[in-house]
């Protein structure tokens, strides 16, 4: 497997690299600019001429991934919980529900299951026999936590990969439809409902997507509007209204959702803080717990060290792009994402703030505490005469020492919130 520990390996490389990182005359600067982008793990260096004179500074990488820079993915957690919270204010559910929904793929073929519920509990015991090409139907395995046979099919032949990759392709069309459907449904009951969202895509171990969203209505001042219970009850039907017809290597083939979404009322502040902070966990995951490559080439799929759910994914978009290049052409440019095309976190316009006004709130308070380490240099408009030089730290050793300090940066800002939990995490940034 890919290496998934964000510091990597310390080897004599990385080593050499950290003595001499240390031990050079230009340390103080160096070390000055890696806490001015917040210990970012691969910063992109910019440089500016003014009289003759080049100044360096170091960019966030803004890579959202846990494995790639714990210190963006960070940031990125925050930022989504600002949403998602600040979605969730009092002042926002006045007059309004909010529901919690996860919309998920259907069934493609039997996976091996660690039951988070009873993890004692075997992945499919009571089942025998066999399937066709004679791969037995049950698992009496009890898969622990990390198994990298969980998500993986029983039988490989058995799996639907077409409808997996279909899915996942236009996962992002079928969410469109469910918030059209939702609002026609919702304009049925009440007039003058605004429907608003935030959701966040997670990969499930099948490496198939599914969406976690808040979906809030907001009822017009002195109207009868949608209550709590109503909006529950669209919002499961709406879900199981969708279908959305497309081209497929046999024809045509219809998508929908799995066939139970999971619809949650929120009713109190509590709630809605969870809420908040699970959002923001899913968005660092990444696309799936090995670390891939962006651009992964046709031929190589072969040679990656990944289980063979991940390659048999893999080849499917190879196929489906030969097949039917006017549709699916773009498939073979996404083996790295497993198919995934979408963002992992979008919102409607008037559910919350935006990550950019977060960012332009962040330059506003630098710029009145400049003692203190940065969150990150993110030049704006402004700084147009700012040129990139190249991304990444000098050596492995360089870059070990960077994330040594984000992940100790990580954990004050961790005691910190614990000390003053009624306050969350809001505070904690200014
Ligand atoms: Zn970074
Ligand atoms: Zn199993
Ligand atoms: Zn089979």
């Amino acid at each position: 497997m890919a290496n998934t520990n964000p510091l990597g390996t310390l080897d004599p490389d990385t080593l050499a690299g950290i003595v001499a990182a240390a031990s050079s005359t230009s340390y103080e600067d160096w070390w000055g600019r890696v806490r001015s982008s917040g210990y970012c793990a691969h910063p992109i260096h910019l440089t500016r001429t003014l009289a003759g004179q080049t100044t360096t500074f170091y960019a966030r990488c803004e890579n959202r991934r846990e494995t790639v820079c714990p210190a963006c993915s960070d940031l990125y957690a925050l930022d989504t919980w600002h949403i998602v919270t600040g979605g969730l204010t009092p002042e926002r559910l006045t007059n309004a529900t909010a529901v919690f929904v996860t919309l998920t793929a259907p069934s493609f073929g039997t996976v091996h299951a660690h039951h988070a519920v009873d993890p004692t509990r075997p992945c499919r015991p009571a089942v025998t026999g066999a399937c066709g090409h004679g791969k037995p139907a049950g698992c009496p395995v009890t898969h622990q936590s990390g198994d990298p046979a969980i998500g993986s099919p029983l039988c490989a032949d058995c799996y639907d990969y077409e409808a997996h990759l279909l899915t996942t392709w236009w996962f992002p069309a079928l969410w469109n439809r469910y918030t059209r459907t939702l609002r026609r449904l919702v304009s049925r009951h009440a007039t003058g409902v605004k429907v608003s969202f935030v959701k966040v895509m997670e990969m499930q171990a099948r490496l198939a997507p599914h969406y976690h969203a808040i979906l809030r209505a907001n009822n017009e001042p002195d109207a009868l509007g949608i209550d709590l219970e109503t909006l529950t009850t669209l919002a499961a039907v709406a879900a199981s209204r969708i279908r959305v017809e497309v081209p497929a290597a046999s024809g045509t083939v219809t998508l929908r959702f799995g066939a139970q979404a999971d619809v949650q009322p929120l009713t109190h502040d509590e709630q809605t803080r969870r809420v908040g902070g699970y959002l923001a966990k899913y968005v660092t995951k990444g696309i799936t717990s090995a670390t891939l490559p962006a651009r992964i080439p046709a031929a190589n799929i072969d040679l990656l060290p990944v289980p063979e759910h991940h390659k048999r994914v893999m080849s499917m978009l190879v196929r489906l792009a030969t097949l039917l290049p006017d549709e699916y052409a773009g498939m073979a440019d996404r083996l790295g994402t497993l198919g995934w095309r979408g963002h992992t976190t979008t919102k409607s316009r008037t559910f919350s703030t935006t990550m950019t006004a977060q960012k332009q709130q962040r330059a506003a308070w630098r710029a009145t505490h400049t003692t203190e380490p940065g969150r990150g240099f993110e030049p704006d408009a402004g700084d147009a005469d700012w040129e990139y030089a190249r991304s990444g730290h000098k050596t492995p050793g360089h870059r070990y020492l960077a994330v040594t300090a984000a992940l100790k940066h990580r954990e004050q800002l961790r005691t910190a919130l614990m000390a003053d939990d009624v306050a969350g995490p809001r505070q904690s940034e200014s």
